[in-house]
């Protein structure tokens, strides 16, 4: 008997970031080559495109921050930089071709969904049809600017930690920054370095765990480039640190707390002598309740000549800086906005319409959900990347991505496969599976106390409350009773010209 061919479908992916240059070698490497990128900006790299501020690098380890199949032994510190990341994406483009398949500069306006296809509109007015579409946004890339009294008076320059403003020399003058999370931290470390001073307004303080970088030798880069073993062992001990005493400590393991909690707590003790200044950077919640800050720094940059720390609540800003709710002004001559992102909003502000018109503000309307983080039941042929759920935390998200992706192409292999046209989680399953991680999330540290961009607006966090093995074992294969599936016998026929295709139609 012959074989019928696979299907070869079109995939419209929405974002060339971490995850859509990701997404995009795997579907290649299954067999799809249809597959377009939309990318609302000129270059690829999302976060590390975005985020260019003075001292940006990531807090997980590089050889962990790294996509499995593409080690590298290259990396200059055991924390890389934003600008060695932003490299490593581009290289790896290159090398798989990813770059031909993006179209840049041009942001998804609209979607909309009907018998098994998606209409994707963008920016510069181009239309694509799809079998399926792929967000691979990201979670932090809107920026969250609160609206602080009298900030349009500001005569200096005053920007988002995003949207860093280059043309701002930082030489003399005089630096505030608002907020303590993991970017302000960073900046803090680096900033006073160019300044000539740096104002910090802490509203809440942070826990640190203390985590020093560390610089590769040429010997060390050597002995990478000889054994791949060498960087896999590397990469096994960072994951097995993070996932026995990061990740547990989250979801309710004592032991793993008390490690946790212990090290911050030391390195307070011992990072910082002044007794007063350890009072007012010392948090009243429990470690981990906020995303853990990592940093090997802080201590130290905090305390340097050049940096005050302002916790006094800010009650508005005036044409010279910053006024504190005590009544004392702060002149400044820039200041930074250090102030979060919008978790929640994903690949909006796009419109999008799944079956039956339901639009995507409608289904989060009530509250931003979804079924295993990936898929929403109003929005077949759809798959959120990163969505609500996935154990953020302090993971390496390519690790997450890589346990997303093989789940996603499961689903597109059985259509591949002929098996349907159209595929949705149902309603019940994702009703049972909020439920299910509402019920476990008592036992977390996220509900002990604290506010943090993990809460939604219910205070219910966004992240999964058990550990990180069993969120591997249930994200192996897809549960089928999950899902409703259809089939489109007169569905228009793929617009793709490869060769399996046309079989898959013929046949
Ligand atoms: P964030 O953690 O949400 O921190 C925002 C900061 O701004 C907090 O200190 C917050 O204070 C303060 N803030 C917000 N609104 C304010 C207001 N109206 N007045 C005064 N202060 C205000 O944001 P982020 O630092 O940009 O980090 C977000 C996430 O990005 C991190 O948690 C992490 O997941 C990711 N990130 C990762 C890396 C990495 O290396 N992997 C680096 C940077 C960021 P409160 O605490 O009082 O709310």
């Amino acid at each position: 008997m012959i074989k019928t061919p696979k299907r070869n479908p079109s995939v419209v992916i929405i974002g060339a970031g971490m995850t859509g240059i990701l997404l995009t070698i795997k579907l290649h490497e299954a067999g799809i080559t249809d597959i377009t990128i939309l990318e609302k900006k000129e270059k690829i790299g999302g976060t590390w495109r975005e985020n260019t501020y003075p001292g940006v690098a990531c807090d997980v380890p590089a050889h962990l921050y790294s996509y499995s199949f593409e080690p590298n032994p290259e990396w200059s510190n055991r924390y890389a930089s934003g600008d060695e990341i932003q490299a490593y994406f581009e290289k790896v483009s290159r090398k798989y071709n990813v770059l031909e398949r993006v179209r840049f500069n041009e942001a998804v306006t609209d979607a909309e969904y009907s018998r098994g296809k998606w209409t994707v509109e963008s920016s510069v007015g181009n239309t694509y049809e799809a079998d399926f579409l792929i967000s691979a946004t990201g979670i932090l890339h809107h920026p969250f600017k609160p609206d602080f009294d009298g900030q349009e008076s500001f005569k200096g320059a005053m920007f988002h930690t995003a949207e860093w403003d280059h043309s701002v020399d930082l030489k003399g003058k005089r630096v505030g920054i608002i907020g303590t999370g993991s970017t302000a931290t960073q900046i803090i470390c680096e900033l006073p370095k160019q300044a000539d001073n740096l104002t910090v307004f802490q509203r809440t303080p942070q826990w640190i765990a203390p985590t020093p970088n560390r610089e590769f030798s040429e010997t060390i880069k050597q002995k990478c480039r000889d054994s791949r073993l060498r960087i896999e062992i590397a990469k096994k001990v960072y994951h097995t640190i993070f996932e026995q005493i990061f990740s547990k400590a989250l979801v309710g393991n004592k032991l793993s707390h008390f490690i946790l909690s212990t090290a911050c707590k030391l390195n307070l003790r011992l990072g910082v002598k002044d007794k007063e200044l350890r009072k007012k950077l010392t948090p009243d919640y429990k470690v981990g309740c906020k995303r853990l800050v990592m940093s090997g720094d802080f201590y130290s940059a905090i305390q340097r000549q050049n940096v005050d720390l302002i916790t006094a609540g800010i009650e508005c800003i005036t044409e010279s800086g910053v006024r504190t709710i005590d009544g004392k002004d702060h002149d400044l001559d820039v200041l930074v906005v250090a102030t979060g992102f919008d978790p929640v909003a994903y690949m909006r502000p796009m419109t999008m319409k799944g079956k039956g018109g339901t639009s995507i503000d409608q289904t989060w309307q009530k509250k931003v959900r979804a079924y295993r983080s990936v898929l929403l039941p109003e929005q077949p042929n759809f798959f959120l990347m990163l969505g609500p759920n996935t154990p953020i935390g302090n993971f390496s998200v390519i690790e997450m991505s890589e346990v997303q992706v093989p789940y996603v192409l499961q689903l597109i292999e059985r259509w591949r496969e002929n098996e349907y046209d159209e595929v949705a989680c149902t309603q019940e399953a994702m009703e049972g599976f909020n439920q299910r991680l509402k019920d476990a999330m008592g036992d977390t540290v996220w509900t002990s106390g604290c506010q943090s961009w993990y809460l939604d607006a219910d205070g219910d966090p966004l992240s999964w409350p058990f550990t990180w093995k069993q969120w591997k074992q249930e994200m192996e294969t897809p549960d089928m009773n999950d899902f409703m599936t259809a089939r489109y016998p007169n569905k228009v026929k793929s617009k793709s010209k490869s060769k399996s295709t046309e079989e898959a139609l013929v046949s």
